[in-house]
Parts: C-alpha cells; sequence; structure tokens
C-alpha cells in the first residue's frame, strides 16, 4: 500500500476551511445549477459558518449535515486525524489514545470513535470462487468452556474468499436458522465451501458444493481444503480486540468487527484507507 504519510496529511487538510471544502467537494462535486432557483450559478462559503450559499438566490447546503462530523463541536481537522489514524492502524485506535493524540476528552473521544466506526462499510458483493466459513467466540471472561457452546462469549460467523474480501456476523446463536440466511447474503450459489465438520454447516450447504476438514480427529488439511485463512483473521481479530480495545460490550461488537473485515478485505489496497473512509464519511449515516 502506498504511504500516506503525516506529513502529506498536514499539508493536505492544513486548516478546518480546507477540510469543509473537501467534504463540500466530495459530497456535492461540482455544483453548476442551483437545486432552488436552477440558475447556473456558484455557491460560495458563507463566512465563520460551515455552510455555503447561492451566489443568485442565497439558498443554503449544508456538507455536514447527517454525517458524523454534523453538530460536533470538535474540529474537523481533529476529525480528518482520527481518520487517518484508523486508516493507517493495524491493531485500531483505543479512544484513550484518541484522547492523548487530539487532546479531547475521553467521552468526546470514545463518542469520535463510534462515529468513525461506522464508515467502516463493504460493498455487498457476493464472495464467490473459494469460500472458507468458521465461527468464533469473542469476549466473556477469559478462562471458561473452550469452544463451541462457552458462556458469557459472543459468536461471530465470518466468511473469506481465498485471495479476497471477508464477510462477518455477530450472530445469536449457530442454528440453521441463522446460519443459512448468511450464507445466501453473502455467498454466491455454487461457490465452492469450505468448512470444519460442525453439523450446522452440513445443514446449510444446499446448493453450494460443500469439503469439511475433520478438526476433531486432527485433522486441518486436506490439500485445497482447509479453513486455514479465517482462523487466520480470527487471531487477528482477537489479538487485536483483546490487545487494543480490552473490553468491548456485545452491543458495539459488531462494529468492531466491521473495523477488522473492512482493514482485511482491503489489505492489497495500493493507496491509503484514509481515502475510502473519507469518501464514506461524507455520506449521511
Ligand atoms: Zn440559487
Amino acid at each position: 500500500m502506498e504511504k500516506f504519510t503525516i506529513k502529506q496529511f498536514n499539508e493536505q487538510y492544513a486548516t478546518d476551511d480546507v477540510c469543509l471544502e473537501t467534504i463540500f467537494k466530495h459530497r456535492y462535486g461540482q455544483v453548476s445549477r442551483c437545486p432552488s432557483c436552477h440558475t447556473r450559478t456558484k455557491f460560495h462559503r458563507v463566512t465563520d459558518r460551515k455552510c455555503y450559499a447561492c451566489q443568485s438566490c442565497g439558498y443554503q447546503l449544508h456538507p455536514l449535515a447527517d454525517t458524523i462530523f454534523h453538530k460536533s463541536e470538535t474540529p474537523l481537522k481533529s476529525w480528518f486525524y482520527a481518520i487517518y489514524l484508523f486508516a493507517n492502524s493495524k491493531n485500531g485506535v483505543s479512544a484513550k489514545e484518541l484522547q492523548r493524540q487530539l487532546g479531547v476528552t475521553y467521552k468526546t473521544a470514545w463518542r469520535m470513535a463510534k462515529q468513525i466506526r461506522l464508515l467502516f462499510k463493504q460493498s455487498n458483493y457476493p464472495l464467490s470462487k473459494t469460500v472458507e466459513m468458521d465461527d468464533t467466540y469473542v469476549g466473556g471472561v477469559a478462562r471458561g468452556k473452550r469452544g463451541r457452546g462457552a458462556t458469557g462469549k459472543s459468536i461471530v460467523l465470518g466468511a473469506v474468499q481465498r485471495q479476497g474480501r471477508i464477510a462477518a456476523s455477530v450472530v445469536g446463536n449457530l442454528s440453521a436458522e441463522t446460519v443459512r440466511p448468511f450464507i445466501e447474503q453473502h455467498i454466491k450459489p455454487g461457490t465452492a465451501l469450505m468448512t470444519d465438520e460442525f453439523k450446522t454447516y452440513r445443514k446449510t450447504r444446499k446448493g453450494y458444493p460443500h469439503r469439511t476438514v475433520n478438526h476433531s480427529s486432527g485433522t486441518y488439511v486436506r490439500g485445497m481444503v482447509h479453513t486455514n485463512t479465517i482462523e487466520g483473521f480470527w487471531s487477528q481479530l482477537k489479538r487485536s480486540l483483546s490487545g487494543t480495545y480490552h473490553a468491548v460490550s456485545p452491543k458495539y461488537l459488531q462494529h468492531y468487527v466491521n473495523e477488522f473485515a473492512y482493514r482485511y478485505s482491503k489489505r492489497h489496497a495500493l493507496s491509503s484507507l484514509f481515502f475510502p473512509m473519507l469518501a464514506q464519511a461524507v455520506r449521511p449515516v
């Protein structure tokens, strides 16, 4: 991935005004016709306000309306920098770290992080070719029952296309009624599906050529048949969750899963994740 250095970042987004201008351009493009008076016109920045006005009728456009920046008193430059930190991190950014780097209160930092996590949105394009599917348990008490059925933990179900992107959802259980819709939503019919021998996967494979590895008998790889790719993602997810975020409430777990799934899916991206995240940030949430 091409580096987007902090020096480049600071040069490009030196002031709040530049950040606002960036959001305006991303959101509205080159506005040439006023949506209100319909004349060919120009929009100019209203002094000391975070909006732009049509120079013929005065109609105002508010580029921050309904975005994650809406009604925030934190300077836009700090927001951009926070997004920059998330975009360049491998293991996530804690609220404590944001607080320290931005000089905001912990509460503000926590809220910003929560909003920024909404930017980790992936396309819905279905997974295909060869897909590994698996589930894992995260959170809860550190020393408990291991494996499926562990108490106090949340279940994450995931599917990864080898060499491609990952889809992962926090689910309430691993019944066929839960797993089958996940498969249908994320995986193209006819895709070769690799799982372990867990019985639900046997029940839900209709329409997907299915191969299993028998983990309980100590088999982990049968040629092309393995789930090592998704297991690698689970370890990374758990390392980051415990290392950076410590305790994540089940209520917000999906957002954290989205964060790491997004990073994983874009691991081969040619430029910094800052740019796709910014493109998402100018959209209403
Ligand atoms: Zn106008």
